[in-house]
C-alpha cells in the first residue's frame, strides 16, 4: 500500500522520499534510478561545470526515466561564484519542473521559478527561515537538522525538535532532512508531521551513486562519530566525513589566530573533493557526510532501498505502532519498539 502524502500527491511520486542534492553526486545515473524507484531523483546544478552542460544532464536524465525528478540549486559561498541564473534559466528550459533551493538570499531565484510555475522544495535550518521562504511563496520546505551533511547552518538545532516547531509553526507542507536513513527515521518523520523525507548520504552508497566503491565502503564501516563539522569559525559551517584534511582544517581553524578562508582553500576545494568519490582515496579531500553514516550498513540499488523503506515503514505503522495500547489496557501492548 503506498504511503500517500501532500508530497507524493503534488508530485505524482510513489513514495514521499526526496534525494536531496548532494555535489559531485546528484548526477543522471543516480537521479533516474531514484525517480525509476518510486522517489524524487535530483540533479545537481553545480556539479555540471556550466548551465550547458546542466541541459545535457537533464536531456540524459529524461532519457533514462519518464518519472518526475528535480534540480538543486543552492546558493552558498563558492571559490568561483556560479552563475545561479544561467543555471536555473536552463533547467527551466529543459522542461524541469521541480527544484530543490537552498543557501543564502534566495528570493530572487525563488520568484523566477514560480513564474515558470515551477513546485520549489526549499531548504531551511531554522523556522525563521522557513516561514521567509513560505512568504517567498515555496510550494515546500526541507527542515534540516544539525544531522545533515552539508551546511546545517549556525543554530545547531536537532530534527527533533525542528520538525515538532515546523509542526506548530508552518502552514505548507514539509519534508525532514538530516538523519534519515531508514525507515524508523522515515515513520519518525511522518509522525512529526512531514510529508516525507529528504535523503542523502543514504543515496550515496547505493548501486547507482556514481561515487567510487571504497568510499561506499568507508561509509558502511563508519559510525555515527565519523563526521566533524568545518567552516564553524567562518560562519558557514559545514558536516564532513572525518578525515585527515577535514581533522586538519579544524585543527587550523581552532588555532588562537583562527583560519582564513585563504588558507584553507586549498584543504577543502570541491575540486580536490572530487578526487575522493574519483579515486576511492578517502583522505584525498572533503566530502560531505551526515551522521546518518552510522545507521548505514549495506550498498542496495535504489529500488531496493525504497521498497525496504516503504515495506518497513508500513509494518512499524501497521504492526508494531498499531500494536501500542493508549491508557490501561498495557496487557494488550504487543509492540517491541
Ligand atoms: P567550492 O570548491 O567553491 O568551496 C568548497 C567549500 O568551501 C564549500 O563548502 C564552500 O561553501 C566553502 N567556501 C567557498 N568559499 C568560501 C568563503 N569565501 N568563505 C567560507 N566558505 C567558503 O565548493 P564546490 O564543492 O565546488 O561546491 C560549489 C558550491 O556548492 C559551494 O557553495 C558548496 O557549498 C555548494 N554545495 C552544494 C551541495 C549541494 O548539495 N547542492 C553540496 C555541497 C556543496
Amino acid at each position: 500500500m503506498p504511503i500517500s502524502t501532500p508530497l507524493t500527491k503534488a508530485l505524482g511520486i510513489r513514495i514521499p522520499v526526496v534525494q536531496g542534492g548532494m555535489q559531485w553526486v546528484g548526477v543522471p545515473a543516480l537521479a533516474s534510478a531514484v525517480s525509476n524507484a518510486g522517489g524524487l531523483g535530483m540533479l545537481t546544478a553545480l556539479t555540471q561545470p556550466s548551465p550547458d552542460a546542466l541541459r545535457k544532464a537533464i536531456k540524459e536524465t529524461q532519457g533514462l526515466t519518464s518519472k518526475p525528478f528535480g534540480v538543486n540549486i543552492t546558493l552558498l559561498p563558492s571559490i568561483n561564484p556560479p552563475d545561479y541564473e544561467g543555471y536555473a534559466r536552463a533547467a527551466v528550459e529543459e522542461g524541469v519542473k521541480v527544484f530543490e533551493t537552498a543557501g543564502n538570499n534566495p528570493g530572487p531565484l525563488i520568484k523566477f521559478l514560480k513564474s515558470k510555475q515551477c513546485y520549489i522544495i526549499h531548504k531551511c535550518t531554522t523556522i525563521r527561515h522557513a516561514k521567509s521562504a513560505q512568504k517567498l511563496g515555496v510550494d515546500c520546505l526541507s527542515i534540516d537538522g544539525f544531522e545533515c551533511a552539508g551546511h546545517p547552518g549556525e543554530q545547531d538545532i536537532g530534527g527533533l525538535v525542528l520538525l515538532a516547531r515546523a509542526a506548530q509553526d508552518l502552514s505548507i507542507p514539509y519534508i525532514a532532512s538530516g538523519g534519515f536513513a531508514d525507515a524508523r527515521g522515515f515513520v519518525s518523520a511522518l509522525a512529526l508531521g512531514a510529508a516525507g523525507i529528504n535523503m542523502g548520504t543514504r543515496f550515496m552508497c547505493t548501486v547507482e551513486s556514481p561515487i567510487h566503491q571504497n568510499i561506499k565502503e568507508k561509509i558502511v564501516a563508519s559510525d555515527e562519530t565519523d563526521t566533524v563539522h568545518i567552516f564553524r569559525t567562518l560562519g558557514n559551517t559545514a558536516r564532513v566525513f572525518k578525515n585527515a584534511v577535514s581533522k586538519e582544517v579544524v585543527r587550523l581553524e581552532r588555532r588562537p589566530q583562527g583560519a582564513k578562508f585563504e588558507e584553507l582553500r586549498d584543504l577543502v576545494s570541491g575540486a580536490r573533493g572530487r578526487t575522493v568519490y574519483e579515486t576511492g582515496d578517502s583522505d584525498a579531500g572533503i566530502w560531505s557526510a551526515g551522521i546518518s553514516v552510522g545507521l548505514i550498513k549495506d550498498i542496495p540499488t535504489c529500488q531496493a532501498l525504497l521498497n525496504r523503506l516503504e515495506k518497513e515503514g508500513e509494518e512499524i505503522i501497521k504492526g508494531r505502532l498499531g500494536g501500542l495500547c493508549v491508557g490501561d489496557d498495557t496487557d494488550q501492548v504487543k509492540a517491541k519498539l
